[in-house]
């Protein structure tokens, strides 16, 4: 694994980049001039914190904003890295803290509030302590005509040019005037390397679809696109070979690739992908970091990814030739119980795994979309669009119904047995299926037996499904895999909210045009 993408996992606990953030670090890191120009919420911090962590010596950031700054130093301190900040809001002891790190030459990171610029005992000590890299975020506070013009800010070209090291500077504010104005005073002549870039890649369709017939779901989308290169992600090493095969007997060129293999046989598929047409790789997460191959035509999806950074990195392997591409995610409630569990069942501490299972949210929150798909996507990473006319929701609006009235009687069954027992259960009882289970406990006596018999059975796994995808409730792993509400429930489940539902995928399946004979 490289330097990058370890420290990314092991100090910041993230499995992915987020669009634009790879190509930034590595310029910084290798300490080019950077001016990035990302939006709010994009995850600009990691730009400047991870190169910081590569670079030798001492990274200045320089922010106007007092709480992010002491945010962001509690938070790597938290992650073992040497932070500190001087600004107008730290204790006494605080302050000395952050000396005393200096003066050991221990310090990675020092946040500085911009009018410590003036001060002439920082501008010293920032020469004498090694500093390899200053960082600007909200670099449009130089611009004297926008509304957050800072006069410190005009100190740091000349401290840029004192020290004379690389400059990074972050902004989310685009229109050109400023971004002139950012070169003229932060870089002083020198020519930054610039990244601006939408993060949308327009030729790649997308869609997601319930796991009902997972195998069926896959050949029937290869076979639509015979002969072409595509990816298969899978969830496990097992099934990357297992689909591989099945991919072969229907007809396909197909190899399988995972973690597992040894050193030579990944090269050789590795390799064999690159320069063969039309062949499938059924691969997991480990396949794609050296992959350059720009007319892969499809990504599917077997498995549910980990976040939407990951299906973003993924899915973007496709059409890096601009040409047209398709991809497809499956998600059921066992990728949802699986992700959650090794959420619950892995070593990182509590905040993170918290943080997880919110991406985790996010992720199913996307698959769960009731519009358009890229809007959801783009906006998770700050970015506003407008309906993209190239994703399965666009394609075919879903249908939209109240689910209010449904989501409570599933909440009262859950609750009236005692957050005891998984989907299926809870469907009988609904339904009003007496099976021997639901005698053996007494449950076709409960007030909720039978009060969804309304609703088809394959409506109600489809309701469960996206409670869970809403996180109104979340398997529970020390009873295996029961389901318990949560906090997001309660409001339904009192009347104070109500929530629309998709008229789902047993439906999805009679919608779909008739074929003519
Ligand atoms: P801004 O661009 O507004 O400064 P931040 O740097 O604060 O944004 O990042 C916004 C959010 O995105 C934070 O919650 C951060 O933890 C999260 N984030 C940043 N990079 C990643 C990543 N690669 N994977 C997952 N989450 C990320
Ligand atoms: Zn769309």
């Amino acid at each position: 694994m490289s330097e990058t993408a370890s420290l990314l996992r092991e100090v910041f606990g993230f499995d992915a980049f987020r669009p634009g953030q790879e190509e930034i670090v590595a310029a910084v890191a290798a300490g080019r001039d950077v001016l990035a120009i990302m939006p709010t919420g994009g995850g600009k911090s990691l730009c400047y914190q991870l190169p910081a962590l590569m670079r030798p010596g001492v990274t200045v950031v320089i922010s106007p904003l007092i709480a992010l700054m002491r945010d962001q130093v509690r938070a790597l301190r938290a992650a073992g890295v040497e932070a500190g900040a001087l600004t107008s809001g730290n204790t006494e002891e605080e302050t000395a803290a952050v000396w005393e790190a200096i003066d050991a030459g221990t310090l990675k990171l020092l946040y500085l509030a911009p009018e410590r610029l003036a001060s002439v005992a920082t501008q010293d000590m920032l020469r004498r302590i090694g500093v390899s890299l200053v960082a600007v975020d909200e670099a449009h506070c130089v611009s004297q005509w926008g509304h957050d013009f800072r006069p410190d800010y005009l100190r740091i070209g000349s401290l840029r040019t004192a020290l004379d090291v690389p400059v990074a500077a972050f902004t989310a504010t685009a229109d050109a005037e400023t971004r002139t104005e950012i070169v003229e005073r932060l870089f002083e002549g020198r020519t930054p390397e610039r990244f601006l870039r939408g993060f949308d890649r327009p030729n790649i369709h997308l869609a997601f679809a319930a796991k009902n017939q997972p195998r069926r779901q896959i050949l029937d989308f290869a076979a639509a696109r015979k002969g072409r290169s595509g990816i298969v992600y899978c969830g496990t090493r097992a099934k990357t070979e297992t689909l591989a095969q099945a991919l072969r007997e229907a007809g396909h060129a197909a190899i399988h690739y995972h973690g597992g293999m040894e050193a030579g046989d990944r090269r050789a598929a590795e390799t064999r992908f690159q320069q063969e047409d039309g062949l499938i790789v059924a691969a997991t997460v480990a396949f794609g970091m050296g992959i350059d191959k720009p007319d892969i035509r499809w990504v599917a999806h077997a498995d549910l990814p980990k976040s939407i950074e990951t299906y973003y990195q993924e899915i973007g392997r496709a059409g890096r030739d601009g040409a047209p591409a398709e991809t497809l995610t499956l998600f059921g409630p066992d990728d949802i119980r699986l992700r959650r569990s090794q959420i619950d069942e892995g070593l990182a501490p509590p905040e993170r795994r918290m943080a997880d299972h919110g991406r985790l949210n996010a992720l199913l929150g996307l698959a769960e979309a009731l519009e358009c798909r890229r809007v959801a996507l783009l906006r998770y990473f700050g970015e506003e669009s407008e309906a993209c006319g190239k994703c399965d929701l666009c394609d075919r609006p879903p249908e939209v119904f109240d689910g209010t009235e449904a989501v409570r009687k599933a909440l009262s069954a859950i609750l009236r047995t005692e957050e005891w027992f998984g989907a299926g259960h809870l469907v009988d009882i609904l339904t009003g299926n007496a099976t021997d289970k639901v005698r053996a406990r007494g449950h076709d006596d409960l007030p909720t037996f039978g009060v969804g018999r309304d609703i088809g059975r394959g409506e109600w796994q489809g309701i469960f499904r996206q409670m869970m995808g809403r996180d109104l409730v979340r398997p529970n792993p020390d009873r295996h895999g029961a389901l318990t509400m949560t906090q997001a429930a309660r409001p339904i489940l009192r009347g104070e909210e109500t929530i629309r539902l998709r008229r789902d995928t047993m439906q999805a399946k009679a919608r779909r045009p008739a074929v003519r004979t």
